[in-house]
């Protein structure tokens, strides 16, 4: 039997990078994001991969749809195995000026989203006795950069919901981590350049070079393949001692 994953915020960026990786593995794939060839792509990696897909693009600031999206999963495969909480956005500004609306929409999207989705899956998981959850968190889960105010407090948070569920999931075969990532060239990285040139007075080139990479010892982007390859890492059944932990990928940043 093929093993189910839900990612969400799989039509972009690291999501879609690990449905990839996801796909030579042979899982069946829930995709889910607000992108609108989001169907196109989950027919396309179906076919090269020869998996069965589902596609859905439930808001995930909406927790029933959230709870929907699960209950969708499971109805369309028949079982969920891993979910892999991924889906977030950014907003960078000064504290006086962060728009209250932004904060609450990244603490919506970036943290409360991990939570109704894995509360979603949780009953599943446990008929099964197996699940892996899977948070993509940030090294801005583990350090602070000034003007992220929404988006540092959700990813600590989603750090210590991780060891909650791992401690709730443990008599179940239920793992949950996070993986926290450098920089990585993605749309929602572009967007923040963009962004940090204003709020620094920087050229998009400076931006890049004195402060996003500027805290990495590995002066490179993280490539999305080593996120998917640690969240295939992850999923495995024998991966069942690794839980409650995050896992750096961020060229040395958080060795300081
Ligand atoms: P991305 O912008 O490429 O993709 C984000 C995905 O989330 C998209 O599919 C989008 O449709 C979906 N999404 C956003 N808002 C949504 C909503 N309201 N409802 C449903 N779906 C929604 O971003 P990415 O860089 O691939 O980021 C993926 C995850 O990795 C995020 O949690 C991000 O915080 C984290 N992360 C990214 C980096 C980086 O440098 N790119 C670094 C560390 C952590």
């Amino acid at each position: 039997m093929n093993k189910t994953v839900l990612i969400t915020g799989s039509t972009s960026g690291i999501g879609l990078g690990i449905a990839q990786q996801f796909a030579k593995e042979g899982y069946n794939i829930m995709f889910h994001g607000l992108e609108a060839n989001g169907q196109a792509i989950a027919n396309d990696i179906a076919k090269t991969h020869h998996i069965k897909v589902g596609f859905s693009n439930a808001n995930l600031l909406q927790p029933e749809a959230i709870e929907h999206l699960v209950t969708k999963t499971i109805d369309t495969f028949g079982s969920l195995h891993v979910l892999v909480n991924n889906a977030g956005i950014q907003f960078v500004s000064p504290i006086e000026d962060f728009p209250n609306h932004k904060y609450e929409n990244i603490i919506a999207i970036n943290m409360n989203a991990a939570f109704y989705a894995s509360k979603a899956a949780w009953k599943q998981m446990k008929i099964q006795n197996f699940g892996r959850i899977i948070n993509i968190s940030s090294v801005h889960g583990l350090r602070a950069s000034e003007f992220k105010s929404a988006y540092v407090t959700a990813k600590h948070g989603v750090i210590g919901m991780t060891k909650v569920l791992a401690l709730e999931g443990a008599e179940f075969n239920i793992t949950c981590n996070a993986i926290c990532p450098g920089y990585v060239k993605t749309p929602l990285v572009e967007g923040q350049i963009k962004d940090q040139a204003k709020a620094h007075s920087m050229t998009e080139d400076e931006v890049v070079e004195k402060v996003m990479l500027k805290k990495q010892a590995v002066k490179q982007f993280v490539s999305i393949e080593a996120i998917a390859d640690m969240a295939i890492l992850l999923a495995k059944d024998s991966s069942t001692t690794i839980t409650g932990t995050s896992f750096a990928l961020d060229g040395g940043w958080s060795a300081q």
